[in-house]
């Protein structure tokens, strides 16, 4: 039948790889030729059995017009999920849609009422929990194998996940070599290439080994006894999964020692609230009164960790004032604000945009660096909303002194200290609004974001867009008005 598509009495037969890829192009192929749903019977061909229908995947259908068949991609998206359902009838299903989108139906996905859309979107939702399941609950156990170290997992899937979610495992242990065994389908990472198998029993999975422990200790550790939900931990970890965890092994004591250590945990709470109060800098147009106070300020723990409080510089006519977020190690150790790498794009925004450095006030929303040692290097952290209120008094006196014209906030943490928790980086960046604190008041990037960015060239993008950002500023500086309180 090489090449030919025979028409039998109805219904026809369609036979096919029971994957997505074999099943789109005989799909095609019934369109071509006008099938109807109802004229189909699908049939899944097993790799040792032998075509046994009209045409198969291979075949190419008699006098098949060149046609191309319009679908959403949205359709083309989920019907790869729904192909991955158990269920023996989504063949037929996904057809049926076909054919309708096919056949003057062109926005039936959006009728989520109708019932065929109805059963391919609870048939897609549920592959992709099972995708996410398999993510969260694969544990893999190492074993020797061949004078090799091999990682096996066991899995049980509801539907035929394993091939999806092959990809997702190479690229978190691309440097392992593993395999996931279930009893359907197994697929193994050799660190080079997939192998894909036949499904085995459990027997052949192995049963215990060293990991064990390291997920007990990881789990005891992230377990919260403050959200001890036990009903809501059921519906994200389902109990079928339990046998395969060696962390459920803990949850009976986990769960008995939670109120104990909740109770613990508020203690603690409790005493690190209290040590938090709201900076109270002295009323006073003294520059130099006010830093001294605020390198004496005891308003948070920040400054426990900390070598220095590092405040504000440049005139204190400025029109422009930059605020960032909080000083990094350089500047900690230094004393000044902007003198580490984040300070060197800084400058070289500035003198790209025509701005003086010289001529602007430079500050920080939080004045005392926090960070977390890792190893020998401080790690920067990102100051809290805590953090920042108690900060803030002292940058609200810097900006009663310098009453700037023009306020630009770099990144985010001074974006949402000037506008509040809704402003956004990059949707808000380079627009000119008026704030409490300067007539002209505009968001950027914080340098050190550019410095992060992901590649060569997003931080090209995005240093072209602050350097515009503040040229725009300057711009701007030259036509506020002064009408800061
Ligand atoms: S970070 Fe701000 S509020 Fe906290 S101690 Fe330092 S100056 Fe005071």
């Amino acid at each position: 039948m090489n090449g030919t598509v025979a028409r039998k009495q109805q219904p026809e037969q369609i036979t096919f790889a029971p994957n997505f890829a074999a099943w789109q192009k005989v799909a095609r192929r019934a369109l071509a030729n006008d099938l109807a749903p109802e004229s189909i019977v699908w049939e899944e061909l097993g790799s040792d059995q032998p075509a046994l229908a009209i045409f198969n995947e291979h075949e190419t259908p008699v006098n098949a017009p060149d046609t191309r068949f319009r679908v959403p991609r949205s359709f083309v998206k989920s019907a790869s999920l729904v192909a991955c359902h158990r269920g023996s009838n989504r063949w037929t299903l996904l057809y049926h849609l076909l054919w309708r989108l096919t056949h003057g139906e062109p926005h039936l996905l959006e009728i989520v009422v109708d019932a065929d859309v109805h059963d391919f979107m609870l048939m897609e939702k549920a592959v992709r929990h099972e995708v996410h399941k398999m993510r969260a609950f694969v544990r893999f156990r190492a074993i020797e194998h061949d004078g090799v170290t091999w990682h096996v997992a066991w899995f049980e899937p509801e539907h035929h996940i394993v091939e999806l979610n092959a990809g997702f495992f190479r690229d978190r242990f691309a440097n392992m070599r593993w395999s996931i065994l279930t009893p359907e389908r197994c697929v193994h990472w050799d660190g080079r290439h997939f192998t894909f198998t036949a499904g085995v029993p459990k027997s052949e999975a192995p049963r215990q080994d060293a990991m064990e422990a390291l997920w007990r200790t990881y789990y005891g550790n992230i377990f919260n006894p403050a959200r001890v939900k036990t009903k809501a931990m059921r519906k994200e970890m389902p109990k079928r999964y339990w046998k395969n965890l060696p962390e459920t092994e803990i949850i009976p004591t986990l769960l008995e020692e939670a109120p104990a250590r909740v109770e613990k945990m508020f203690r603690e709470n409790d005493a690190r609230e209290s040590e938090y109060s709201i900076a109270q800098p002295p009323l006073t147009d003294d520059w130099e009164k006010l830093r001294e106070a605020g390198c004496a300020c005891r308003a948070c723990p920040l400054w426990k960790n900390a070598t220095q409080a590092v405040f504000g510089e440049g005139p204190l006519d400025s029109e422009i004032m930059l605020v960032g977020e909080q000083p990094g190690d350089v500047e900690d150790r230094g004393g000044r604000a902007f003198i580490g790498p984040a300070g060197q794009l800084l400058d070289q925004g500035l003198s790209e945009a025509g701005i003086d450095r010289t001529k602007v006030y430079i500050t920080n929303a939080v004045k005392h660096f926090k960070w977390e040692p890792r190893g020998k290097r401080r790690i920067h952290q990102t100051p809290n909303s805590r953090d920042i209120a108690a900060c803030r008094p002292w940058l609200e006196a810097e900006l009663r002194l310098i009453k700037p014209r023009v306020l630009i906030c770099l990144g985010s943490t001074a974006a949402t200290t000037i506008f509040g928790t809704g402003a956004r980086v990059l949707r808000d960046r380079g627009q000119m609004r008026e704030s409490k604190f300067a007539p002209k008041t505009m968001i950027t990037f914080h340098p050190s974001a550019l410095l992060r960015a992901p590649n060569e060239a997003t931080s090209a993008k995005q240093y072209a867009l602050f350097v515009s950002d503040l040229r725009l500023a300057l711009e701007s500086s030259k036509t506020a008005t002064q009408a800061c309180d």
